[in-house]
Formats: C-alpha cells, sequence, structure tokens
C-alpha cells in the first residue's frame, strides 16, 4: 500500500507491466493520485499484486514525461516545441508527401503491447484505411508471434487455452522456457501455492530459476538444457510418451487428425528422437527425459506454461508446435487443470494480435488475403484495403536502408532499444524522412524522430487490455491526459489531418466497432465489462458469458494437427573466439528495458543488470565476483559486473536487459524464428574478458 494523504474517491483499472492482467484500485484525492492497492475483486489476481504494479503510478507522474508534442526537419536539428494541431499538420503533411513521391506503401506504423486494444485497433486501422497498406506491426513480432503461428498451426488460434483458476487442477506443471515468480509474479505465487498443495513441477530452463528449488517448492525434474536445443528435448519427450505407449489414443482418435497423427508418432520414434540419442546435444540426461516424459503423461492433470525462453528462437514456432503435440498426445486439453498456456510479457500481447497488428492477418486472426473477410472492413470502413501482406518491423527496416520504405508511426514502443541488431536498427530509423514517436518519454528510438507526440500513460485513459488468459480488462481513466489528449484521440486526430473522418468520443464506440467486426469479440461491450468484472473471449452469441477454455469440445481448426518438429541448430555457434553462451530473462522489480520501471522505486532493489557466470567458467578467466568484465559477441560488447553463480551451468552466461546502459542487444544476433522473424534473443555465442569497468 502506497499511503500519502486521504482519498476521496477510487478508481477501478489495470495494470499495465505484465501479461498476468491485475486489476488495482486507484485513489485519488482531488486531481492527485494517492494510493494504488490491489482490488480483491480482481479476476486475474483476487486481491494480490506484485513490486512493479504497486510503484507503477511512479513513472505515470515522473518528471522526465513529455508534455507538449514536438518536430524538427531533421534529426541533427534541436526539437522545437508546438501545439498539437502544428505537430499533427507536420506529420500528416510528411507521411502525404512520402507516399505521393513514394508510392503509398512506403510508410508504416509499429504498435506496442503496452497499449490498450482500441488504441491498437486504431493504429492498424490507421495503416489499412487511411494509409491504404498492411505495413502494420506489433512489438509481439520480437516475443510471442511464435506462439501465434504456432498454436494457429496446431489448435487453430493464438491464444492460451485455460484461465489462471485451472492451475488449482493441476497434478503437474510443466513450465519451460518462462520464470514465472520473476516474470508473472502473481501468477507465479499461485503456481507455488498448487505445488506446495502437492503438484509436481518439471522445469525445462538452462539456468536454475527460483521454482526449481525454493522454500517449500522443489522441482521433480529440472532440464538444465544447453541454450538452443528446445526442440530437441520436446521431441524427445514426444519420443518417449509415443514408444512407451503413454498417449491417450482414445483423445488422439476423437479430437486429432489421425493421419497426421500416425505420420508424426513415426517422425519421434525413430531412435535419433531417443533420450540417449539427443544427451549429447541438449546436455540433458537421457534418464530425466525419460522420468520427465513419464510424469507428464502419467501424472494426472498435466498443464504447460511457456515463455520468451521457448519463442525468442530461430526454432521459435517450431517449440510452441512440438508443446502443443505434448498436450494432444496425452490427451492433456480441454478439462481444468491442462492445456498450453504462454505467459505474455507485456500486459496486452494477447490484445495486440487479437486486434490484426500484424501485416497480414485483419482483426480475429484473419488473413488479408481472404476477400471475404476484406469485405467486412471494406463495409466498416468505407475503403478499399490492400490485398497484399505489409511489411514486418525487420521488413521495414531492411526497405528503409534500401530507399523503399521513408515514414514510420511508432506508437508506445523503443524500438532502437528493444530489438535485435541494435545498429541495423539505427541504420533503418536514420534512412527513414519522416520518423513519429509517440510515447511518454524521450526514449532512444526518439533521437532519430522528426516528431514526438506525448503519450498517455494508463492511468489517463479508457480502454480494455487482454491478459495471458484471453480476460479483456477494463483500464478506466483515473486522472485527465497530461498532455491533454489520450493515444487513441491522437491517432484519431493523426487520421483526421490525413483525411480521414473518425468521430469517436469514447474508447467504448471503438469497441463497438471491434465487436461489429470480430466474431470472437462479438459480444463485447462496455456494459457487460463493468457489469462482470472482465470477459474472456470468445464472447459471443454462442459464448455470452465468455470462454474460460478454449478447445474443450473440439478445436478451433476443427480436429487438432500434429507437427513436425524436426531439430535444426541455430547457425549461431559457439568456438574458440566466443565459447560461451549468453541467454537473458528479467528480474522480478524490473520491466523489459526499463523505460517504466527505472522511473519507480524500483530501482531501490535493482540498479544494474550483471553477468551471472559459473564459478569454473570465472576462476580460469581470473574473475572474482563483483569484478568488471567484457561481454563480447560477434555482433558488439558490452561492459557489466560479474555475478558468479552456480544458478548457471558451466558454458551459460546469463543476463537482464532493463537498463540501457547494458545494451544487451548490442550483443544478441540478427538471427530470427525461421516463421515469423521473432529474434533469437536467447542464443548468442560469446567472449567474457576481464575489464576496467567501462
Ligand atoms: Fe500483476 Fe504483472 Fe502488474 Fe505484477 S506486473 S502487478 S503480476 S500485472
Amino acid at each position: 500500500v502506497i499511503e500519502m494523504g486521504t482519498p476521496d474517491r477510487s478508481v477501478i483499472t489495470t495494470c499495465a507491466y505484465c501479461g498476468v492482467g491485475c486489476s488495482f484500485k486507484a485513489e485519488m484525492q482531488g486531481d492527485q493520485l494517492v494510493r494504488m492497492t490491489p482490488w480483491k475483486h480482481g479476476k486475474a489476481n483476487r486481491g494480490h499484486s506484485c513490486v512493479k504494479g504497486r510503484f507503477a503510478y511512479g513513472y505515470a507522474t515522473h518528471p522526465d514525461r513529455i508534455l507538449s508534442p514536438m518536430i524538427r526537419d531533421s534529426i541533427d536539428q534541436p526539437w522545437r516545441e508546438v501545439g498539437w494541431e502544428e505537430a499533427l499538420s507536420f506529420a500528416a503533411t510528411k507521411m502525404r508527401g512520402l507516399q505521393e513521391k513514394y508510392g503509398r506503401r512506403s510508410v508504416g506504423v509499429i504498435t506496442s503491447s503496452r497499449c490498450t486494444n482500441e488504441e491498437t485497433y486504431l493504429v492498424q486501422k490507421l495503416a489499412r484505411a487511411v494509409f491504404l497498406n498492411n505495413n502494420t506491426d506489433t512489438c509481439a513480432r520480437v516475443c510471442h508471434s511464435p506462439t501465434g503461428y504456432g498454436l494457429g498451426q496446431t489448435y487453430g488460434t493464438s491464444a492460451g487455452t485455460q484461465d489462471f483458476d485451472s492451475i488449482e487442477a493441476s497434478d503437474v506443471v510443466l513450465v519451460i522456457g518462462a520464470n514465472p515468480t520473476d516474470g508473472h509474479p502473481v501468477f507465479g505465487s499461485r503456481l507455488k501455492k498448487r505445488l506446495r498443495q502437492g503438484a509436481q513441477l518439471i522445469v525445462i530452463d538452462p539456468r536454475r530459476i527460483d521454482l526449481v528449488k525454493s522454500p517449500h517448492v522443489r522441482a521433480a525434474h529440472h532440464l538444465a538444457l544447453r541454450p538452443g536445443t528446445n526442440v530437441a528435448v520436446v521431441t524427445a519427450l514426444a519420443h518417449v510418451i509415443v514408444t512407451e505407449g503413454l498417449c491417450d489414443e482414445s483423445f488422439i482418435k476423437e479430437r486429432c487428425d489421425w493421419d497426421e497423427f500416425q505420420q508424426y508418432a513415426e517422425f519421434v520414434a525413430d531412435p535419433r528422437h531417443s533420450p540417449e540419442a539427443t544427451e549429447m546435444l541438449t546436455g540433458v540426461p537421457a534418464a530425466e527425459l525419460r522420468a520427465t516424459a513419464r510424469l507428464y503423461a502419467k501424472g494426472g492433470n498435466g498443464a504447460i506454461y511457456y515463455g520468451l525462453g521457448v519463442t525468442e528462437h530461430s526454432q521459435g514456432s517450431t517449440t510452441v508446435m512440438g508443446i502443443a503435440n505434448l498436450a494432444m498426445l496425452t490427451g492433456n486439453m480441454g478439462r481444468p487443470g491442462v492445456g498450453v498456456n504462454p505467459l505474455r510479457g507485456q500486459n496486452n500481447v494477447q490484445g495486440s494480435c487479437d486486434m490484426g497488428s500484424f501485416p497480414h492477418e485483419l482483426p480475429g486472426y484473419r488473413h488479408v488475403k481472404l476477400p471475404e473477410v476484406r469485405a467486412i472492413f471494406e463495409d466498416a470502413w468505407g475503403v478499399e484495403i490492400d490485398p497484399e501482406p505489409g511489411l514486418r518491423i525487420n521488413n521495414m527496416l531492411d526497405a528503409a536502408v534500401e530507399g523503399r520504405f521513408r515514414g514510420l508511426y511508432c506508437q508506445g514502443e523503443d524500438i532502437l532499444q528493444s530489438d535485435p541488431d541494435t545498429k541495423h536498427v539505427a541504420a533503418g530509423l536514420a534512412a527513414m524522412e519522416c520518423v513519429i514517436v509517440h510515447d511518454l518519454f524521450l526514449n532512444e528510438t526518439a533521437n532519430y524522430a522528426h516528431v514526438f507526440l506525448p503519450g498517455s500513460s494508463f492511468l489517463e485513459k479508457d480502454g480494455t487490455f487482454t491478459n495471458a488468459e484471453r480476460r479483456i480488462n477494463r483500464v478506466r481513466e483515473v486522472m485527465a491526459p497530461k498532455a491533454g489528449y489520450a493515444d487513441w484521440e491522437v491517432t484519431q486526430l493523426l487520421a483526421n489531418a490525413m483525411g480521414a473522418d473518425w468521430h469517436h468520443t469514447h474508447p467504448s464506440q471503438i469497441m463497438a466497432e471491434i465487436a461489429a467486426t470480430t466474431p470472437s469479440f462479438a459480444g463485447v461491450t462496455y456494459d457487460l465489462l463493468d457489469q462482470k468484472g472482465s470477459i474472456q473471449w470468445p464472447c459471443n452469441e454462442t459464448h455470452p458469458e465468455g470462454t474460460p477454455m478454449m478447445h474443450v469440445d473440439g478445436f478451433v481448426r476443427g480436429k487438432g494437427r500434429f507437427m513436425i518438429t524436426e531439430y535444426v541448430a541455430t547457425d549461431e555457434k559457439t568456438g574458440p573466439r566466443f565459447p560461451l553462451l549468453l541467454t537473458t530473462g528479467r528480474i522480478l522489480s524490473q520491466y523489459n528495458v526499463g523505460a517504466q520501471t527505472r522511473r519507480t522505486e524500483n530501482v531501490i532493489w535493482h540498479d544494474q543488470d550483471v553477468l551471472e557466470i559459473h564459478p569454473h567458467d570465472a576462476e580460469v578467466r581470473g574473475i572474482r565476483d563483483g569484478d568488471w568484465i567484457r561481454l563480447a559477441s560477434r555482433s558488439g560488447d558490452t561492459t557489466l559486473k560479474a555475478l558468479i553463480t552456480d544458478r548457471v551451468s558451466p558454458g551459460v552466461v546469463y543476463t537482464t536487459f532493463h537498463h540501457p546502459e547494458t545494451q544487451a542487444n548490442v550483443i544478441t544476433t540478427d538471427y530470427s524464428d525461421w516463421a515469423t522473424n521473432c529474434p533469437e534473443y536467447k542464443v548468442t555465442a560469446v567472449q567474457v574478458s576481464p575489464s576496467n569497468g567501462p
């Protein structure tokens, strides 16, 4: 509880950090926020919160906020503060001019998974209905785009299958590539509670995360795999399940495509996928792999939770499909306690993807190539929609360097700090003639911007966020927008400055448009949200009360589809010059690149990133605990302090990426997932050597 005065009113709203989506009561005295407490009726958090959410008000009211629009003709000029009208007119004229000169596909937008559904919907609509192209992408590109592809292929929709309550019926919980107690703390606490009640835990992670061994919780199995070998491990588990007769044949026959199952079973049964054959490659003892597969298949209700340690790989989509295969093989689907659940890093990753911010999909995951889908939006928007999928973020940057992409509207996302291969991002931005940054702070991307539009924090707007369990939560205006407009209003003003005629007066009207065009949201209204507190999509005629659990009687795509998961080694190789593998993650008190949490009380608990290194690797390099070290890869180098620990295995080092001075993305490679271009942040060959400091 943060107390600074006596409140005279309160507003229920939703945390803007992680995909748990905790509800908070924000209490005000006049126009001052005096207290934020977790709301006991919040269905995702039931009165709990973590240290990030509690102090989130700090960044919203931080003096670093930019509250005036700014423009400049070129990035070597100083910023000039102007009024909203001048800034929007400047931006609109520049973007229209670029389209006239270079063609309508020469500009695009990047949306943020931090923004509301309504804001995201309007930004992708700006691209499609005003720019008249599909150049729209989201920062989900760099985190959970493989979830979209993998679960879409196997089950038919890109969403977690369960609600958080489902954990209470789990007997075995398999956590792969996620660290819930740090990344999703309120869910992590719920998971620990279930483990204390007797559920068994399997952790697949190169690092010994807290869940592996903490007071009252101990994993039955920790598979400390070599980074980059997820697919081999998951396929080896499937090998054991198939060859030892542990499949749920009746589920497979009833719910899945039998021919595809047989092909898959033949594939995984091949001896080259056996635990013994993959032990050397993965670093996981064969006996552990066998015991893990048996426990997951026969331990009762088995639930899988995964995170960016699965997706941010060159085979991220393959691993997601492998995980989906495991659940189908064992019949762990369609009832409480089971399922496949991506733990979404940001508050509205699910919603950002639902709202059509990918360049190939309109809202509701429907491909832009389908004429019947385009017709729905053409009717609603009164324009002809480009049938060609647009550019992904990395394609926009490539095209900018090649001179084919000239203008970008980037809302709530610092691509220079968040995206891989910082030098390439900078080159792409520098090559553009108009970069519009719409954000709370002058972030790193703004160094390359020509227009800066001040953003509104989560406390300054109405809207909705959709959490990791597809729960649509209301975001409510606690205080008036500090810069004068909420983000959805700014996007609308920009669209109108470019010739559109949008006239929403409240985000509830945008939700009405979403409901009218998107079947899974057809029944969602603000009235219903206020009445029920929150709703899990699909919410429509068939499911008027929403849908806590997916794929109960059948998969969204009809029959579940087994996908072949051939392991292909990443191109990122260790060698004499770069003998260690770097992997990355988050810490409890900080969030992503720290733009928000570094501007809150949370810096008390974490003021710098460190490199975790195994005692053996430190000793052979003459590195002591707390020493400065140089961390170098083929892409670049940085300096940080060493933390000697056996949480990491020999040959593996680990760091967080919360502080800009760490420049983690100077180190990472430009390799990415084969299907979605999600960057391979989790595997980088590095060398570590003593240093005198930065
Ligand atoms: Fe809840 Fe996540 Fe916010 Fe923490 S960061 S309060 S777990 S939504």
